[in-house]
């Protein structure tokens, strides 16, 4: 793995600040200190959370808790921050700190104590286990706000509230490596094609990535620097990782094709390090100079972690980068993915997941073999690729669409099913999943929400976390699942216009 790629959740940290008062006196604030740390600790201790939490002490005062978000935004390895209220942590304190703290917020809605001591509760308890009326108070000023946080109650030693935690951590982080991801595109969008394209300065202002477009020659450059060591390294590796088809083994018709696929793999490689990028799009129709469209080297570089759009579909590229940071040691896998081909079966209505070439081997059921065959797309030599199909399993399917006044994610839960026949004349990686609720509702309301034919898919991750996603982008959020009716959905997309043509009216006059 590169440096590029590599997002270390070790490295980050989640502060902790605890919302208090002087008001009980100073015996109060050194207990809730003490309650505070050690509920650090559980929650660190509880193997549940990915990131570091760190206990920044108490705040009793308008002055300390404006110090302690600044510090929070002006630390790079802070993620974001919790909050909690132990006592009543009256919230005009907490107007100036929260007005520039931009980094995402999670306020746990807990309790020191987990139950009632019946027979001991006085008045010296009350002054401390406040957090039900205190964490309201808090809520209310974020709402006045109009601020986006995840709102987590329950008892913080309850595994189900750690694993709240866990998602919005992994999710922060995703968001923090977003800041400054650099995406590179060769060659724009297909021509024509709507659905993929978008404001790109919106994008970066909103979702915080940044786009750049490059000459395909300034790949050829780095290709032609390519050593046939190199190559003969890559090969290697290739032929312990893949079951390799006959006809690309050395000395047989195809092993050429392997070794130019390799090449170009190096250079891509190669070329996304120096150039400090996190994805990058392709196009088949700018491949001057390559002797094939990269499939083998993109299906490779996206299990290791870049992100990766087709055709110049670099919102989709981006969100693969996202999906696979906010996965990551997590079990499952994630891939770009195109809805292909619809199975109509009843209710195993599916629709094949494919691409011509680019599917990431994360999602593999089965080892990848690794082939080369014609392609007709393109007017290149053959390409070499991967072959798998996709494991049985639930996971998201996801995309973002720019609605013209916003950015629309959309989002539906899918079941990805066993394929019932092999296809040895389609000579691609694939996945056959059945979109919640059915195949018909499913594709109904995407396709009325405008979702993509392109989009991020993951079997680790639920809509919980693309919830959290959209309110810490502080984009539309759009969920297809088990529950969705076509009458409901209709009214929510509608709704929703009006809340986002309302809402930058408020925003101007706010
Ligand atoms: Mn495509």
């Amino acid at each position: 793995m590169t440096e590029q790629t590599r997002m270390n959740f070790k490295e980050l940290e989640v502060w902790f600040v605890t919302g208090a008062q002087l008001l009980y006196g100073g015996d109060a604030v050194v207990k809730v200190d003490a309650h505070s740390n050690e509920m650090v600790k559980g929650l660190n201790e509880s193997g549940k959370l990915p990131v570091k939490v760190v206990y920044k002490g108490t705040v009793n005062s308008g002055v300390e808790i404006a110090d302690v978000f600044r510090a929070a935004t002006n630390e790079e390895k802070c993620i974001g921050v919790i909050t909690w209220m132990h006592t009543f942590s009256p919230a005009k304190m907490w107007i100036h700190g929260l007005k520039d703290y931009k980094k995402p917020l999670l306020h746990l809605h807990t309790q020191f104590n987990k139950q009632i001591p019946w027979s001991e509760i006085d008045m010296d308890f009350m002054n401390l286990n406040q957090s039900a009326h205190g964490d309201r108070e808090f809520g209310y000023i974020l709402s006045r706000m109009r601020k986006n946080r995840k709102v987590v109650a329950g008892h913080w030693s309850d595994s189900n509230v750690q694993d709240r935690i866990a998602v919005w951590m992994r999710v922060a982080a995703a968001w923090a490596d977003a800041q400054d991801m650099r995406i590179i595109r060769f060659g724009d969008q297909m021509n024509n094609v709507a659905v993929t394209d978008g404001d790109k300065v919106e994008a970066e202002l909103r979702l915080g990535y940044h786009v750049d477009y490059f000459p395909i020659g300034d790949l050829v450059a780095y290709q032609d620097k390519v050593s046939e060591t190199d190559i003969d390294d890559m090969v290697a590796t290739y032929e312990k990782e893949y079951a390799i088809a006959d006809s690309c083994k050395k000395g047989n018709a195809n092993h050429n094709q392997v070794r130019e696929a390799a090449r170009e793999e190096i250079a891509l490689r190669r070329f996304l390090k120096e150039k400090n990028a996190k994805a990058f799009t392709t196009n088949f129709d700018a491949l001057h100079g390559l002797n094939q469209l990269p499939g083998l080297a993109c299906q490779r570089l996206m299990a290791e972690g870049y992100g990766f759009g087709a055709e110049g579909d670099w919102k989709t590229a981006a969100l693969c980068r996202t999906f696979w940071v906010m996965s990551q040691g997590l079990p499952g896998g994630c891939s770009f993915l195109e809805d292909y081909t619809y199975h109509f079966d009843g209710e195993k209505s599916a629709i094949l997941q494919a691409h011509m070439l680019e599917v990431c081997p994360l999602i593999a059921g089965e080892k990848p073999r690794l082939d080369v065959f014609p392609l007709g797309i393109g007017g290149k030599a053959d390409p070499a690729r991967l072959i798998f199909t996709a494991h049985e399993g639930s996971g998201v399917a996801a995309t973002i669409v720019d609605m013209g006044n916003r950015f629309r994610m959309i989002v539906n839960d899918v079941k990805v099913i066993k394929q019932p026949a092999p296809m040895p004349k389609l000579p691609v990686a694939s996945a056959l999943w059945i979109p919640q609720p059915t195949l018909e509702i499913g594709a109904s309301a995407w396709i009325l929400a405008g979702g993509t034919h392109h989009t991020a898919f993951s079997y680790a991750l639920t809509s919980e976390y693309m919830e959290d996603y959209s309110d810490m982008a502080d984009i539309e959020l759009i969920c297809i699942n088990k529950n969705t009716t076509i009458g409901e959905f209709k009214k929510e997309l509608r709704y929703n216009d009006l809340y986002y043509m309302l809402n930058r009216a408020l925003q101007a006059y706010s």
